[in-house]
């Protein structure tokens, strides 16, 4: 069977969401292999086998991710060795870089921001407000597929994954970039942005930071992450790393809730593939309407905590 190399997202060897919804789909495509780089691959370990990761190609050395380009040199050197009929990769930042400067080194194509694979690797995006399915598939090298959160639904499928240990030799290219610190995100107890299955934003429409309490509540109902417009983020009412966009996080949630946001193309960009888009807006006329599946015509200061009530009373949390 075909083998198919899984970047694996982690935060030391706590794996993300999307790494399973990758395993699941890589079991369609052919055989899964992850690839764990940086520590903590022994915490990683039940949870790849619980997906159905065949094998796991291991880099633990600590110094491999100080380096902007180790990942990549690594995932390089698998392709070359393993010659995998494919690489899927989040469509994270991080795992974008990696997976360009991957392909680069391996004569390969990348495309970025899937939402589905089809037969013969053929990758799904949706553009203009997903008015526009464009289907594309890699012409050169190995394809690698970076793939939207939650574009896949995850389910375990056990199997025993045989560890194979790699060594890399970083170039001295890749030395050239090291990096120097990390600072670890403040957590909300929130679910993560890009990997929430709901999210709630709200838009110019909250009127003030302080009112950014009302999303809040409503996202706690029904255990949703917040996320925010750039209106909303410039003004500083919420933080810039939650904004929604194409100049800040594309999401692809089961349901995303717009509140007070018009829905300009730029904000489309992020959220567009969401399975389920409710708008509340006070103007009819307002454009997202024009993607939103359900919507609500009135002030969101009356809806959302009457909606936040409904939620609470219909499934206490
Ligand atoms: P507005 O467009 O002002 O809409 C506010 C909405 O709230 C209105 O529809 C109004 O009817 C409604 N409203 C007001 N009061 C109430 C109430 N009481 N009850 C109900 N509804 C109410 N934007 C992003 O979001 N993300 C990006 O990543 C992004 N990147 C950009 C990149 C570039 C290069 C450029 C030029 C722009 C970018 N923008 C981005 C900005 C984008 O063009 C819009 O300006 C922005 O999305 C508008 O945010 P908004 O919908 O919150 O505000």
């Amino acid at each position: 069977m075909a083998e198919i190399l899984v970047l694996v997202e982690h935060d030391a060897g706590d794996v993300k969401k999307v790494t399973l919804e990758l395993l699941t789909k890589a079991r369609d495509l052919g055989e899964p292999s992850a690839v764990f780089i940086g520590p903590g691959y022994a915490t990683a370990e039940s949870v790849l086998k619980e997906y159905g990761a065949a094998k796991a190609y291991v880099t633990d050395a600590e110094d491999i991710a100080s380096y902007v380009g180790g990942a990549a040199d690594v995932l390089a050197q698998l392709v070359q060795s393993a010659q995998p009929a494919a690489v899927l990769t989040a469509a994270t930042p991080v795992a974008r870089e990696t997976a360009a400067r991957a392909a680069l080194r391996t004569g390969s194509g990348m495309l970025t921001d899937i939402v589905d694979i089809e037969d013969g690797f053929v990758a799904r995006q949706d553009v203009f407000g997903g008015a526009t399915i464009v289907r594309s598939v890699v012409t050169s090298g190995t394809p690698f597929l970076c793939v939207r959160g939650n574009s896949f639904e995850a389910h375990a499928a056990p199997a025993e994954t045989v560890r194979e240990d790699v060594t890399v030799e970083l170039t001295d290219a890749v030395k050239a970039a090291k990096v120097v610190d990390r600072v670890s995100e403040v957590k909300s107890g929130r679910p993560e942005l890009t990997e929430a299955s709901i999210i709630v934003s709200g838009g110019r429409g909250m009127g003030s930071g302080e009112n950014f309490t009302i999303v809040e509540e409503l996202a706690d109902a029904l255990g949703g992450a917040v996320g925010a417009s750039r209106a909303a983020t410039d003004a500083g009412w919420y933080p810039h790393q939650l904004q929604i966009g194409q100049t800040g996080k594309t999401v692809s949630p089961q349901l995303y809730v717009a509140v007070g946001i018009s829905g300009a193309i730029q904000h489309r960009a992020g959220m567009q593939t969401s399975k389920t888009i409710v708008a509340i807006n006070k103007d009819s006329e307002a454009p997202i309407f024009e993607l939103a599946d359900f919507g609500v015509v009135g002030d969101l200061f009356t809806v959302v905590p009457a909606l936040t009530q409904e939620v609470r009373t219909r499934s206490p949390r």
